[in-house]
């Protein structure tokens, strides 16, 4: 059997299925253990992710038909000039435009995927008690999210809320001795207090090279620097990210996989023991804030790059990277600024992920793509539905 992608997705889908199937899994980028990979989303960025309900769900809310084709230089999605934009990313951003003009496909794909990320969350909860290195960075499973007025404090509590009753909102209350180096920009927004949902951190990078050590030595092989090209197999499970080999392929089956771009910074900690985030305007979004002792490292941002290559990529998401670090420079005004990084989100335009069989040149293929900014979050679920449907074949 042949897994296309060695990301998050397809090193869980292969730890799913290692013992009942003879595996290879390729990856057109180099092997992430000893080389700087700056193919998908899970190695591009730095090494830290979050787990939780609302991690990622679907973009398409009406205030963001324009926001998608409106310039990244005016706080927009849209990193690429208009006059640029290929047939292919028409094509996504008007998918993405129609699914956002209806409310009501919007609401259900929003309960859709925030279903994923509840049961990816349960797996990942299973998986770290079966395998040491599969456990969260911490054990603290409350987290902070600090909003910058009353409107969003309320505004995305009220969301969160209904969807989980973990969730709890804390109204002028000042922020937990954790969080301690933010109390001062707490104070200038007027002590608003914080909501906090159920969540966790964990650091993807090391995971996925102690799972590449764990499959290897259990027999699973791996062919790097290699796109996806007729090699013989039984079975392909195909859990790219972006590229636009892969982009072309999927096109064929109608599924339109394009990038999202968003952005890291690794700065000094200065004093942050508890993973948490802000919630800051468009196009930086959510800033994810995951300490790892003297690093602090911080990601957000979202700008459609379509399936331009990664170094394209980057020079034009260089507006949201600048939005990015003013917005953390105001929150963290004493703290170094080491390290900037990017990566480019795999999205489906509606926002809820692929998961379906269909046959390549004769061979049962199934597609797992798509999983926007929860991919982590979903990936042990994703994997634990491909089984099931393998064993529907
Ligand atoms: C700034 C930022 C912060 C994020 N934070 C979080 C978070 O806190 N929590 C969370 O759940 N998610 C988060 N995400 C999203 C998450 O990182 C991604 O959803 C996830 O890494 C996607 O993994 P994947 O394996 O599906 O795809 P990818 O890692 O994008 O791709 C898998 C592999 O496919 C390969 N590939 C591409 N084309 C081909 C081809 N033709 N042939 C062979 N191989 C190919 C690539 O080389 C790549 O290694 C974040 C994303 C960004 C950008």
């Amino acid at each position: 059997m042949l897994i296309v992608g060695g990301g998050i997705t397809g090193l869980l889908i292969a730890l799913k299925l290692y013992k009942d199937h003879q595996l290879t899994v390729i990856d057109i980028g180099p092997d992430p253990r000893f080389n700087v990979h700056t193919f998908g989303a899970t190695y591009s960025g730095l090494d830290a992710r979050h787990i939780s309900f609302t991690e990622t769900d679907p973009w398409t809310s009406t205030d963001r038909i324009e926001t998608i084709m409106t310039s990244s230089v005016d706080k927009g999605w849209l990193c690429i000039p208009k006059k640029d934009l290929t047939d292919f990313e028409k094509k996504w951003i008007l998918k993405f435009q129609e699914t956002a003009r209806n409310e009501l496909i919007h609401k259900f794909n929003t309960s859709e995927v925030i279903e994923l990320n509840k049961r990816g969350i349960l797996e990942w909860e299973k998986l770290g008690k079966e395998y040491d290195f599969l456990k969260p960075i911490s054990y603290e499973s409350v987290m902070p999210i600090i909003c910058r007025n009353r409107e969003d404090l309320i505004g995305e509590y009220d969301f969160e809320s209904s969807l989980d009753k973990r969730s709890r909102i804390y109204k002028n209350m000042i922020l937990p001795n954790s969080l301690k180096p933010l109390l001062q920009r707490q104070e200038e927004l007027g002590n608003l207090g914080y909501f906090t949902v159920y969540g966790k951190a964990y650091s993807i990078k090391t995971i996925c090279n102690k799972l590449i050590d764990f499959l290897k030595s259990e027999g699973v092989s791996f062919l790097w620097n290699k796109s996806y090209s007729n090699i013989p197999t039984d079975t392909i499970v195909w859990a790219s990210g972006v590229s636009l080999e892969a982009s072309n392929l999927l096109e064929k089956f109608s599924i339109l996989l394009g990038g999202v771009i968003g952005c890291w910074i690794a700065m000094d900690n200065p004093g942050i023991t508890q993973a948490c985030k802000i919630y800051a305007g468009e196009p930086v979004n959510y800033i994810n804030i995951t300490p790892e002792g003297s690093n602090l490292y911080l990601s957000g941002g979202y700008g459609f790059v379509g399936v331009r290559p990664y170094g394209e990529a980057v020079k034009m998401a260089q507006p949201i990277i600048e939005y990015m670090t003013e917005e953390v420079k105001k929150w963290f005004p004493g703290s170094k600024i080491k390290n900037k990084a990017f990566c480019v989100r795999p999205s489906t335009p509606t926002g809820v992920p692929v998961l379906i069989k269909h046959k390549l040149n004769k061979i049962p293929i199934i597609f797992a793509v798509g999983h926007c900014a929860g991919g982590f979050t979903q990936a042990p679920y994703t994997a634990e539905r491909v089984k099931s449907l393998m064993e529907e074949t």
